[in-house]
């Protein structure tokens, strides 16, 4: 059997295949209490089918009749920069939506490797350990450090399952669920039939439905200064007419676009700041709620390379590093285009008339100039927001609270260049700059490099070495004047700090702030392998446990230098930084 092209609709039903003897390895705390689930809920025999699909909450199967059905959903998408038609939910299957009652979020719970769909193509619909795991740790790991995710409640392990990769591994399935499953790619697919009545009509259940308990995110008309200029958040899309940025009349999916855009170019300065990639930033995998998902060679970067990707199909390091800002903007313009229509009328109301008319009409010169204005004007604010959020965060890991404008060629820039080169990395050298075993590091002292052998760059140790040795220099300076000159503002002793004594209560203040962005742990790829190594082979179960507990609480200051299960991570000693 051959794909199957599935026209006029957006998801089809589809019912999750029977597995035998599944076993529960792991459920993610965090993900049972903001699902509203009590911990003990886990441990029902009930839950343990309903994780697997072998159970189907609203549905019963006696009768055949319920108010819920598991479906999979229809999308395309362009991958590596080319079109690649209808691809569609191939191997996940979406259970039901649930709305925790404490927080009112609601969620949409789907599994992922519980047999074939509709849009399958030639794969099998399975998903094996490895990538299960993978996925199941990323997607914690990600929320915990305050990055818009996609997240995953349960993995189980399928003993009789038999799939074939390279060699025939067992299967797994992954309970996830995201605020929305939508993608680009939903929206490519119907552009790319022609399908203007779909389009609107998704468009419109994306502005009511998925945005609609959500306030809309401050964009670059903001201005700090000027509290006036800052529009007041709305809660979801609003219908009627507003004026767009620069005066341009700006109906409902015109908002609704820039949402979207806010949200993405939120959601990547996250990424760049954390040495996030996701390796595969198709259409098809970008959301349309900003969330990062699909989690297939994603990796968190270790030695500092910008042209670095984890994707090794990709020679043309499409979706490396520092291309993933550039690539979810184009992302972003294949949306503006299948919307383009919508965003070119001056009313939502004006589209109406289009819904069964040709192509050529939509395509009237005002529409596609109004669009093309809207598009452009969006990616104004997806720089700036995108900037705006990098350099806070930035600012933010670095123990500061203002940025400069030179702050960028002589903090971040050269910290990145310092992480450069074999094992020296970038991550681990912001937690340790909160805790400095030789006091705090506003009190001039000797500054000690221990060992060293791969702090520098192309091997060349006492290069490397009196780089970040400049780097902590400019870095103290900064740290002083920023935090002196901001109690001046306050106080008038405030001399004192200045003269780089520094106070302890400052220096506390500082350090805590650090500590609450600058994660101890974050799930390398050698980790996740080690883990897998051990559940796969070893047959071990708590070591995926303890990871995701360290996933879950990645700004624990205990996890510093500690061991993990044996083999030391984050901590290679000789890379100690002393003042
Ligand atoms: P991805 O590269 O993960 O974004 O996947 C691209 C497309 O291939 C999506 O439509 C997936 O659902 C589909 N796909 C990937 N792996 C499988 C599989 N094992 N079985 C069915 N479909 C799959
Ligand atoms: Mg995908
Ligand atoms: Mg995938």
């Amino acid at each position: 059997l051959g794909p199957r092209q599935v026209r006029g609709a957006l998801f089809t039903w589809v019912r999750p295949e029977t597995q035998k003897e599944p076993e529960l390895l792991a459920v993610s705390p965090a993900a049972m209490r903001d699902l509203g689930l009590a911990q003990s809920e886990a441990e029902t025999d009930e839950f343990r089918e309903v994780v697997v699909g072998n159970k189907i909450l609203g549905w019963d199967s006696e009768t055949l009749s319920g108010p819920g059905y598991p479906w999979a959903q229809c999308y395309g998408g362009f991958q590596f920069g080319d079109w690649a038609g209808q691809l569609g939910d191939g191997r996940a299957i979406s259970l039901f939506e649930a709305t925790n009652p404490r927080t009112g979020v609601r969620y949409e719970v789907q599994l992922k490797g519980a047999g074939m769909t509709p849009y399958s193509r030639f794969a099998d619909g399975k998903a094996v350990l490895r990538s299960s795991i993978r996925e199941f740790v990323v997607s914690e790991a990600l929320n915990a450090l305050g990055i818009p995710t996609t997240r995953a409640l349960a993995i189980s392990l399928l003993p009789h399952s038999k799939v074939r990769r390279e060699r025939i591994e067992p299967g797994a399935i992954v309970v996830r669920f995201a605020q929305s499953w939508l993608r680009f790619g939903n929206f490519d697919i119907l552009r790319a039939r022609g399908d203007r009545d779909l389009i609107r009509r998704l468009a419109t259940y994306v502005a009511e439905d998925v945005f609609g308990g959500w306030e809309t995110l401050p964009g670059r008309l903001d201005d700090p200064d000027d509290p006036s200029k800052t529009p007041t958040p709305q809660r979801g899309i609003p219908k009627d007419e507003v004026q767009g940025p620069e005066g341009a009349e700006e109906n409902r999916f015109a908002r609704l676009y820039r949402e979207i855009v806010r949200r993405n170019a939120l959601t990547v300065a996250k990424w760049q700041a954390y040495g996030f990639m996701n390796g595969v930033l198709n259409t098809d995998n970008t959301s349309l709620f900003g969330l990062s998902m699909d989690y297939g060679p994603f990796a968190f970067m270790d030695n500092f390379d910008p042209a670095y990707t984890p994707n090794h199909d990709d020679y043309l390091l499409r979706y490396s590093y520092r291309n993933q800002p550039t690539i979810i903007w184009w992302n972003l313009v294949r949306l503006g285009e299948a919307l383009g229509e919508l965003l070119g009328a001056a009313s939502a109301v004006d589209t109406e008339p289009f819904t069964t008319a040709g192509l050529t009409e939509a395509t009237a010169p005002p529409v596609v100039a109004r669009a093309e204005k809207l598009i452009n004007q969006a990616g104004e604010e997806y720089k700036s927001v995108f900037l705006a959020e990098y350099k806070r965060l930035f600012t933010a890991r670095l123990g500061l609270r203002t940025t400069l404008p030179t702050d960028f060629d002589t903090l971040f820039s050269p910290l990145l260049d310092t992480s450069r080169g074999p094992r020296a990395r970038l991550p681990p050298l912001l937690p340790r700059l909160h805790r400095h075993p030789g006091g705090p590091p506003l009190r001039r002292g000797p500054l000690l490099l221990q060992g060293g052998h791969h702090t520098g760059l192309g091997g060349d140790a006492d290069a490397g070495r009196q780089r970040i040795a400049d780097w902590l220099a400019a870095w103290r300076e900064r740290v002083v004047q920023d935090w002196g000159r901001l109690k001046k503002a306050k106080k008038k002793e405030a001399a004192a700090v200045a003269t780089a004594r520094g106070s302890e209560a400052a220096d506390g203040e500082r350090m805590a702030a650090m500590k609450k962005v600058n994660p101890n742990f974050v799930p390398r790829g050698w980790i996740l392998d080690e883990v897998i190594k051990r559940a796969e082979k070893g047959g071990e179960r708590d070591v995926l446990k303890r990871v995701m507990h360290l996933a879950l609480h990645p700004f624990e200051d205990s996890w510093a230098g500690r061991e993990f299960d044996g083999v030391l991570f984050e901590g290679d000693k000789e890379e100690e930084v002393r003042w």
